[in-house]
Formats: structure tokens, C-alpha cells, sequence
């Protein structure tokens, strides 16, 4: 356990894909370590699995990571002292550790086939053994080596794991024991002189000068073997990183969150419209508290308190209500201006306006009416597109909703009433509207209003009706109230 050395977190993603629930808690939980202790956070891409990492996937994770607000004091883009900090550009580095393990007789080349190990996986299935590589190769004669090298075999180089166990105190789980039983000689690099992850990340985390190791539960088991590194590289264990393995993140049923039981890719919620500080809220929630029962923390706040003794070891389950009932309520916290230039993006993408100033000055002012009623920004443009669309039509699924007899009278009562409305504000909107069709005609309002709202917004799901009808304005209103009477 480092003793004494600067503070050094990575957050070490393999972008296969885009970057998970999994993922940015991780990254948060890091980033928090790393600023609650004024240490650095480093951003290490471990690209060595060049057939499923692409540059697209990498750019979209560094692009997530800087719109959470977790930035990084070393990495790619901003550089540092132990770079580079994408792993395929470190490939020299591993080759020559790989070759030094196999100089010290820590590794060995190993010449056994995918075919040959697989049929002795199912010899030790059926003898009920801990399946796992025997040892076949760890002391070959000059002779068995020529022959192989004769049939033209592309050796492995492969870790020797001695007998016994391996001991560490995990900072979540305590002390931890693996017994080298099940823990057999591993592959380091490939025929082809590639590296595998465990000699990557364990050089790597040695050379970075990492003190600390905040990462997934999953990885647990890997962690033996990344020890088995360090002592190769002549470390002793004050000089190992302190390890600690974050609780998993289940699915509402239970299971490991995955695709199937629910949404988990960072980008999915970020184009729906939640917010970067909802999501770093909700996420450090899953797995940390931050004490007393709060569940409303900023990033800075969650900087502030982050302790890893207030992680706790069981899994944390994923709860997409409560995060985003967070979202709700960190959008209503913004201030108007930030609301807007948030919102403004989706009202782009889902075409409902142009983004001239005129447009958003009108979006401006509808703002305050839904800003209490939207959980994602996302929703926004359905709420306020009845101001903007040049061919105006009500929805499929409300059309029924007008054109009943009922509806069909209050449409005509509300625009002769409308008529002598002299002074176009929401107020007298609605007094008029209210003694014409409630007073009058004793409809509930559900039913009078109900109907207008359909012909005015062309849904049932809009901004305040009256404020909604100010904001159209008198023509345009009436205009639509006249289109939907038949
Ligand atoms: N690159 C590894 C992964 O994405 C994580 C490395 C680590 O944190 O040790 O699974």
C-alpha cells in the first residue's frame, strides 16, 4: 500500500463501445478520490484490443467525460509527465517488459495451440478440476522448442504463477486471498508480441505512478495477476497501488445492468435530454452516500465529501426513476437563461425551430410555464412545437378528443366568446373563458378547457392553456379553434 507518494487515480475505460452506467461511476468515483485528496486524475485509454476499440468509440469517450465536468490533469489532449496515455502507443514499453520477465524466468513462451488447450479445458471439466492452463510448457527441453518452432508455432509468453496465495487489503472489502490454486500461468502478450490487458494495465499503473486503484468488482479477480507483475518488475508490496473494488451495478431485476434490463450507454441519456449534473448526482449515489440521508449533491459537493469508506460493498441497484426524478428537479434549479441555452440543442435537433432570435425569445417566455413540469429537456419540444409549426395539425390520437358534440359546442361558445376578449392576456382569457363555459354552460373544466387545448396546441399535453393562448396570440388561436369546428 503507497505510503506517503502524491496521490495518482486513473480511470482506465477499453472503449469498445460507448461508455456505461459502469463506466462514468467509476470515472466519478476516481475523479472525487483524486480532488477530495488533491491528488491528480489521470485518463488512460486502454486501446490494446485494436479490433473492438476505434478512434470513433475513443473520442466519444473523452467527448462524455469533458461534458460531466470531470476533467483530467493528465491524458490525451492534455498530456503529462508519464505519457502516452493511450495504450497502443505504449506497445514498446510492454514488449519490453515482456521480454525482461522472460530474461528473469518469471515468463515463459508457451507453444500449445488454441485447438490443444481446448481439449485440455474439457479433460479438466470432465475430471472436475479448476479449469486453467497446467503448465505444460513452463520447463520445455531445446528440443521440444526446435520442434515447435519447426511446425512453425507462434509462441505466447505466458506469466509462471507460483504455488501459495496472494494477499491484499482491498480498501472496500478488506483483506482479500486468492489461492494461485485457481489462478493459473497467464498470457502476457499474444503470438503476434501483443500485450494482453493484465500486463498492460499493471506496467502501466507502475510507470504512471498510480497510488490508487478505484475500479469495478469485476476486475477483482484480475487483481492477483497484476500483482504477480508487480513483483516481476522488482516492486515490493509498499510500492503496489491500493486497490479498491467498487460494488456492481445491478438492474432493477436484480441482474448485472446491462443492455438488457435497462438503458446503460452515457450517450442514450445525454441525447434524452438528462443532464451532466443529474447524472454525476444520481451515479454517485450508486454505491457512496454522502452521509445524513442527502441524495442532492453537485459535483463539487460530491469532490468535497467523497470518502472511500462511505463506499459500500453491496451492489447498488439502478434506479432510472429516482435518477430522473433528480433530473427534474436539477432542471428546475437552473436559472432561465441556462434552461435556454440547455434546451435550445433539442429544439435544433427535433426541427422545431430555426434559432432566430425571435424564436427564442418565444421560447424564452414559455420556458417558465413548463420548466416545474419536465423531468428531461428532451421533452420540451413537444411541449412547446405548437408555436412554431408553420403547417399546424392536431394529433392523430387527441382528433376524437374534438370532435365529439360536446366538444363541438364548447369549440363554438369559446370563439365567440374569445371575440369580445379586448385585451389579449391570459388572465382575461381565461375569466372570459370561465364565465362562458363553467359559469355558464356548468362544464367541468377538464372538459371545456380540455377540448381548447387540443385545438390550440393540437395535443393534450402543453404548457398552462391560457398562457399557452397568450403566447400564440389572438389570430393564430382563433384561427385554430375555427379549424378544428367542423
Ligand atoms: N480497461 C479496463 C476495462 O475497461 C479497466 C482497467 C482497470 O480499471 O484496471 O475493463
Amino acid at each position: 500500500m503507497p505510503t506517503n507518494r502524491p496521490v495518482r487515480v486513473r480511470f482506465a475505460p477499453s472503449p469498445t463501445g460507448d461508455l456505461h452506467v459502469g463506466n462514468i461511476r467509476t470515472a466519478l468515483f476516481d475523479w472525487a478520490y483524486a480532488r477530495h485528496t488533491g491528488g491528480t486524475f489521470i485518463f488512460r485509454i486502454e486501446d490494446t484490443d485494436t479490433d473492438r476499440v476505434t478512434d470513433e468509440y475513443i473520442a466519444a469517450a473523452l467527448d462524455t467525460l469533458r461534458w460531466l465536468g470531470l476533467n483530467w490533469d493528465e491524458g490525451p489532449e492534455v498530456g503529462g509527465e508519464y505519457g502516452p496515455y493511450l495504450q497502443s502507443q505504449r506497445l514498446d514499453i510492454y514488449a519490453e517488459y515482456a521480454a525482461k520477465f522472460l530474461a528473469q524466468g518469471d515468463a515463459y513462451y508457451c507453444y500449445c495451440s488454441a485447438e490443444e488447450l481446448e481439449a485440455r479445458r474439457e479433460a479438466q471439466r470432465a475430471a472436475n478440476v479448476a479449469p486453467g492452463y497446467d503448465g505444460k510448457c513452463r520447463s520445455l527441453s531445446a528440443e521440444e522448442v526446435s520442434a515447435f518452432v519447426a511446425l512453425g508455432r507462434k509462441p505466447v509468453v505466458r506469466m509462471r504463477m507460483p504455488d501459495g496465495e496472494t494477499t491484499f487489503t482491498d480498501l472496500i472489502r478488506g483483506e482479500v486471498t486468492f489461492d494461485h490454486n485457481f489462478v493459473p500461468d497467464f498470457v502476457l502478450a499474444r503470438g503476434d508480441g501483443s500485450p494482453l490487458y493484465t500486463l498492460a494495465v499493471a506496467v502501466d499503473d507502475v510507470l504512471m505512478k498510480v497510488t490508487h486503484v478505484l475500479r469495478g468488482e469485476d476486475l477483482l479477480s484480475s487483481t492477483p495477476r497484476q500483482i504477480r507483475v508487480y513483483q516481476a518488475m522488482g516492486l515490493t508490496p509498499e510500492e503496489y497501488p491500493a486497490f479498491a473494488h467498487l460494488p456492481f451495478v445491478m438492474g432493477q431485476d436484480n441482474a448485472k445492468l446491462s443492455k438488457r434490463n435497462g438503458e446503460v450507454s452515457i450517450a442514450w441519456y445525454r441525447d434524452a435530454g438528462y443532464l451532466p449534473e443529474a447524472i454525476c448526482n444520481y451515479l454517485a449515489l450508486l454505491g457512496w452516500s454522502p452521509g445524513d440521508d442527502r441524495e442532492d449533491v453537485s459535483r463539487e459537493e460530491i469532490a468535497e465529501l467523497f470518502t472511500v469508506e462511505r463506499v459500500h460493498s453491496s451492489p447498488a441497484r439502478f434506479d432510472m426513476k429516482k435518477l430522473e426524478a433528480i433530473n427534474g428537479d436539477k432542471i428546475r434549479a437552473l436559472e432561465l437563461d441556462d434552461l435556454l441555452a440547455r434546451v435550445t440543442p433539442f429544439l435544433h435537433r427535433d426541427g422545431v425551430i430555426e434559432g432566430t432570435a425571435a424564436e427564442l425569445a418565444v421560447v424564452k417566455l414559455t420556458l417558465p410555464l413548463i420548466q416545474e413540469r419536465i423531468a428531461t429537456l428532451a421533452e420540451v419540444s413537444a411541449m412547446v412545437k405548437f408555436l412554431f409549426v408553420k403547417e399546424f395539425a392536431i394529433e392523430a390520437d387527441s382528433l376524437p378528443k374534438v370532435s365529439d358534440e360536446q366538444s363541438q359546442s364548447v369549440l363554438q361558445v369559446a370563439l365567440s366568446t374569445l371575440e369580445s376578449v379586448a385585451d389579449w392576456k391570459h388572465a382575461d382569457i381565461e375569466a372570459a373563458l370561465r364565465t362562458a363555459l363553467i359559469d355558464g354552460l356548468a362544464l367541468k373544466p377538464r372538459i371545456a378547457f380540455g377540448a381548447i387545448r387540443i385545438a390550440v396546441t393540437g395535443s393534450h399535453i402543453s404548457p398552462p392553456l391560457f398562457e399557452s393562448m397568450e403566447l400564440l396570440g389572438r389570430e393564430r388561436s382563433m384561427a385554430r379553434i375555427a379549424g378544428a369546428v367542423k
